[in-house]
């Protein structure tokens, strides 16, 4: 067939095909730890990197490589690593760029988890991290410095309804001649595609829409194949000879794949964050319906941040998806299929209301997740960001009257009802 295949068949059948044994129709979960060589010369060339297949599944398994290829073909890469977390994924991202010394330039605007990541653990690798609004172009620019290795943001940012203008911040690595690295959790490769906006490499949560329904722990990172790891001499790891790999040159040897490979080849040798076949199979399950759930999830936000909007109870809701949203006018460009179902609302009455709220809520469920099927629902303030000094807990869009929901692909009508009767109790 020549024309090329849409969205909505891609997240069906990219990198499946029916099992070569037993002609199983669905992806099998290979649960196996090694793979039987043919013959010594066999083994001698696949430890070698001479030819590519399946050695010990801390480094490569069947069942997590048919996820990794469809997310490499829904991102539109040319190819991905999945690894155990999302965090793992910015781990993996970032190390074959960094040496100690260095810095990545990132979005203040990021998951609370990954601030924490960046500001704190980092530092032990003697990596650090400049933090910049980046809607400020020649902010962001100006971090900018010899060390520096990556730039790093999110295209729909959690929590606050933020969206980056990837185009922009893309303009601005190319100049410096840096990789961009962008978080695509929030949106998913169905509402954004960074690297068409420019990312070199795209990292995510599969924890959060993408299995769907809050059952896996697990990361992947994309890379788009185009970056040039031998221009500029500052990432070593990628083009000089890798004396962890008897003096291979992964950027000359492989190509728009050097990346990929190494990642594989290093990162998930050495560093071991593999993610395992079981929760490579339940992603690619979710992700066959990645594109109907997001459609109704943006449906659904839409719907009911509307109501919030305008019950007199609420001071302000902060979703992109909305009109009064700053970031609004980037929907089209960077989202145009919606803003995803992630957002928060303020309550006039504050603090206790919100805690009375979280306790009145019965469909909502009251956890520290997002992107499940579920409707989701936590007071940040109480929970997460408990250990933040007040004018912390605002900057992060955290204050102590504000409530953070992941709207679910329930029946809108009933989540909004729920969230009426919610408020009634914590008023009384
Ligand atoms: C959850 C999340 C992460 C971390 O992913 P884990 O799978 O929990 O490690 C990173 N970025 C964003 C935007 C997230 O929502």
């Amino acid at each position: 067939m020549s024309r090329p295949y849409g969205f909505d068949t891609l997240q069906i059948h990219a990198g499946a095909r029916p099992d070569s044994a037993t002609g199983a129709r669905q992806t099998p979960i290979y649960q196996t730890t090694a793979y039987v060589f043919r013959d010594a010369d066999h083994a001698a060339a696949l430890f070698n990197l001479q030819e590519v297949g399946f050695i010990y599944s801390r480094l490569t398994n069947p069942t997590v490589a048919v996820l990794q290829e469809r997310m490499a073909t829904l991102e539109g890469g040319a190819g991905a690593v999945c690894c155990s977390s999302g965090h793992g994924a910015q781990i993996m991202a970032l190390f074959p760029l960094m040496r100690p010394g260095c810095n990545v330039v990132a979005s203040n605007r990021l998951y609370g988890g990954t601030i924490t990541q960046f500001s704190q653990t980092i530092r032990r690798f003697g990596w650090s991290a400049r933090f910049v609004d980046f809607d400020d172009l020649d902010a962001v620019a100006a971090a900018v410095d010899d060390d520096t290795r990556a730039i790093f943001c999110e295209s729909i940012s959690n929590p606050g309804g933020y969206i980056t203008d990837l185009d922009a911040i893309a303009a601005i690595a190319e100049r410096a001649g840096l990789p961009l690295i962008v978080d695509n959790t929030t949106a998913t490769p169905y509402l954004c595609r960074p690297i068409e906006h420019g990312a070199t490499l795209v990292v995510h949560s599969l924890t959060k829409y993408l299995t769907g329904n809050g059952t896996v722990t697990g990361g992947c990172i994309i890379d788009s194949g185009r970056f040039d790891w031998s221009a500029s001499g500052k990432f070593p790891s990628l083009s000089e000879p890798e004396p962890a790999y008897h003096g291979l040159k992964f950027h000359e040897t492989f190509g728009p794949l050097a990346f990929t490979f190494h990642g594989i080849a290093i990162g998930l040798r050495d560093l071991g964050m593999t993610l395992n076949p079981q929760a490579a199979h339940y992603t690619l399950m979710g992700i066959e319906t990645l594109s109907l759930r997001m459609q109704r999830h943006c449906e659904n936000a839409v719907k009911v941040a509307s109501w919030l909007e305008k019950d007199p109870r609420i001071a302000y809701v902060t979703y992109a998806g909305l009109p009064s949203s700053p970031w609004y006018h980037r929907v089209e460009t960077i989202c145009p299929r919606g803003a995803s179902s992630l957002f928060t609302f303020s309550l006039k009455a504050g603090y206790e209301a919100c805690m009375k709220l979280i306790d009145a809520v019965e469909i909502f469920s009251h956890v520290a997740n997002l992107g499940d099927t579920r409707s989701l629902i936590i007071h940040s303030a109480s929970t997460t960001h408990r250990q933040l000094t007040p004018e912390q807990q605002v900057a992060a869009g955290a204050a102590p009257d504000v409530v953070r929901v992941s709207i679910g692909i329930e029946d809108a009508d009933d989540l909004i009802a729920d969230l009426d009767q919610a408020l009634t109790q914590a008023h009384a």
